[in-house]
């Protein structure tokens, strides 16, 4: 049966002290998770290991990295290998968000190594995926995404894709305050769902959890996650506060 997942991207935000409390808050508020209705945080790299401690015995909430390299090692300076990763007690990494593909010019083809590596050491993978405004503007979104699902993720096998969640967030929503409509959500879902059951299978695809992400906050987190394809929410800005992300992991919950 395919997860309902809640995951937080805290992005270049909170120095140690506030993730600690942040997560702190979080735990203080936690409804029961179940295997299907799971949390993931993913803070920065340099908090994975505080934050692993804090979520250390606790089910179904589990921590992420937001990034790694596509190296196994080596001399790449600066960069987080995904074994590292692992090694710190982050069982997921994200890949492929827009700001990484934007404003580090990832490729598709570096995302499809980044993917492998991720797996290859035993981590499941967020996949991101979206269209900026000027691609929905054209209505030509479709074919878009679709192009990036085929180039990240189409080398893997089903087995492979078994560990790797995928997450649609459309640029034009993403820290904008503007979200895409639950139909708007809905349709690309589907739509993903479609691609992957084309070169998968249906049943691969209908366990395949696929996560909307952009401006989705309390107020809106129960109507988008209610939509039959969407499996529930990556979030940004309203990941930083314990009430509002509270709000959105119980929206999943009634879902
Ligand atoms: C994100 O960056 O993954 C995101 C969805 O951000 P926000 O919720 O702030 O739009």
């Amino acid at each position: 049966m395919r997860k309902k997942i809640v995951a937080a991207n805290w992005k270049m935000n909170l120095n140690l002290e506030e993730g600690k409390s942040l997560v702190d808050g979080i735990l203080a508020g936690l409804p029961a998770l179940t295997e299907t209705k799971q949390v993931v945080i993913a803070p920065p790299f340099v908090h994975l290991a505080q934050t692993a401690q804090q979520l250390q015995g606790k089910a179904n909430i589990t921590l992420a990295a937001q990034n790694c390299y596509s190296e196994a090692s080596g001399a790449y300076t600066g960069e987080i290998s995904a074994s590292m990763v692992k090694s710190v007690g982050a069982g997921n990494v994200i890949i492929g968000h827009s700001e990484r593909r934007e404003y580090f010019k990832e490729s598709d083809a570096l995302l499809a190594k980044k993917t492998s590596q991720a797996l290859e050491n035993g981590l499941r993978v967020i996949f991101c995926c979206g269209e900026p405004l000027e691609i929905r503007d054209a209505d030509t979104q479709n074919e878009f995404v679709e192009a990036q699902i085929k180039a990240g993720l189409f080398h893997l096998t089903a087995e492979e894709l078994k560990n790797v969640v995928i997450a649609y967030e459309p640029i034009w929503a993403i820290g904008t305050g503007r979200t895409a409509s639950s139909q708007q959500a809905q349709d690309m879902h589907a739509h993903i769902r479609n691609v992957v059951a084309a070169q998968y299978g249906k049943e691969v695809a209908d366990d395949t959890s696929i996560l909307y992400g952009g401006s989705c906050k309390p107020s809106n987190a129960a109507e988008l996650f209610s939509c039959p394809d969407v499996d529930g929410g990556l979030i940004g800005g309203a990941s930083l506060k314990a009430d509002e992300f509270l709000g959105i992991i119980n929206a999943m919950m009634s879902c």
